[in-house]
């Protein structure tokens, strides 16, 4: 398209406090752009347009005037909220919020945009935990941040040059290819070109996701299904996002989830989409930007389209397989795993792999 896209819009909430740490140790901070946590949603089915403000409280919401409620909802519909208070481990939040008046408009939207599974079988106890450190906490932790640019200037060019700078190296396109184990303990690590032996004191850190970690340790029972993100990159002439008030809306009753209006395209997310993997790019370009054009109710034109697919974006986050995460056996003792998806009392995000990096270190400390 000749311009820089990222693989996803990677949204993190401000209550993400090992994202902000790790940005402020890499000095990227200044690279953030901070979106206030109130969205735009539009119903293509129902035809109707509303604004959520997560900046109002929840009893704000609840109990100030009636335009503040998603439309056809009823404030009894806002206490399913109280039910992540205290849900246990075995609970879908379909099966706590499934008959709730906003399921559709609200549960569903939210766990798919979180989680990246569908409601019918994402923990509920991991949203609740979201919900707890976020939207029961108030406006402060609610709010959106994302790279002003891309998350090379962000992440990925500030950690490296941060891990330069303390003398340290990153070796790229190193595949471990096995792992040589003793009496519980690594001996060896075989890379592709060279091996590493691992001596009596020494620990081994592996950041290495579920299926591929299987092909090393096969006798760990780890997940191994995953779900698909897909995002549909647009580039548009310049005088087109003007149309766009908000920078960032949902969609209901439709093929995209979320839109983003970026200061050179837009992009629109499709999470838990396993099933559009088998789809033409061209026909879910076509079909995602009649979508937008719904949005705006006129016709507008693109330039140019990307899609890109990331088939294994997240594992799939339902209670079977964090129980599994959970009770991880036969690990060998100088291993630490890390990775978002080992810190399951969190959805597999950014601040979920940073937070186990720290732990990681920890462990080395220790
Ligand atoms: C499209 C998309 C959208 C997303 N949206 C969001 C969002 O809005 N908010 C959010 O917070 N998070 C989001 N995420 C999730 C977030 O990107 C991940 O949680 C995070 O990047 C995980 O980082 P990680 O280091 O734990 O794992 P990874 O980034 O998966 O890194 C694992 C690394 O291990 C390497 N590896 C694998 N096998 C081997 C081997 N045998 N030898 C050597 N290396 C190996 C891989 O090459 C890879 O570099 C999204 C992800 C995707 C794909």
């Amino acid at each position: 398209m000749g311009i820089e896209i990222d693989n996803g819009n990677h949204l993190v909430f401000s209550a993400n406090e090992n994202f902000l740490d790790f940005c402020k140790d890499i000095e990227s901070k200044r690279t953030l752009k901070v979106f206030p946590p109130c969205f735009g949603f539009f119903d293509l089915k129902e035809k109707k347009k509303w604004d959520l403000g997560l900046e109002n409280s929840l009893f704000k919401i609840l109990f100030s005037q009636k335009k503040t409620l998603i439309p056809g909802s009823k404030i009894f519909d806002y206490f399913s909220f109280l039910k992540f208070l205290i849900t246990n481990n075995n609970k879908s939040v379909y099966e706590l919020v499934g008959k709730s008046g906003i399921y559709n408009t609200f549960w569903e939207p939210l766990t798919i945009g979180v989680m990246n599974t569908s409601p019918k079988e994402a923990s509920a106890k991991v949203l609740s935990n979201v919900l707890k450190k976020t939207f029961f906490k108030g406006q402060k932790f609610c709010n959106i941040l994302q790279p002003s640019l891309n998350w090379e200037q962000t992440l990925i060019k500030p950690s490296s040059e941060f891990i330069k700078k303390k003398g340290n190296q990153i070796q790229f396109n190193s595949l471990l290819k096995e792992i040589e184990i003793k009496n519980d303990m690594v001996t060896n690590l075989i890379f592709n070109h060279k091996k590493i032996n691992i001596g009596d004191n020494e620990k081994v850190i592996l950041c290495i996701p579920p299926t591929n970690l299987n092909k090393l340790l096969p006798e760990i029972i780890l997940p191994k299904d995953y779900n698909t993100i897909l995002n549909i990159h647009f580039k548009i002439k310049k005088n087109i996002l003007s149309k766009f008030k908000q920078p960032i809306f949902g969609l209901i009753n439709s093929i995209s989830d979320w839109v983003f209006i970026k200061h050179n395209h837009i992009s629109v997310t499709v999470s838990n989409a396993n099933s559009m993997n088998s789809i033409d790019s061209d026909k879910i370009a076509k079909n995602v930007w009649e979508e937008i054009c719904l949005y705006l109710g006129e016709k507008i034109e693109f330039l140019k389209f990307q899609v890109v697919r990331e088939k294994k974006a997240t594992y799939h986050q339902s209670t079977k397989n964090l129980k599994l995460i959970k009770n991880l056996k036969k690990i060998p003792n100088n291993i630490l795993l890390a990775g978002d998806w080992t810190q399951y009392n969190l959805p597999c995000t950014i601040e979920a792999s940073i937070l186990s990096g720290k732990k990681a270190i920890e462990y080395l400390n220790n």
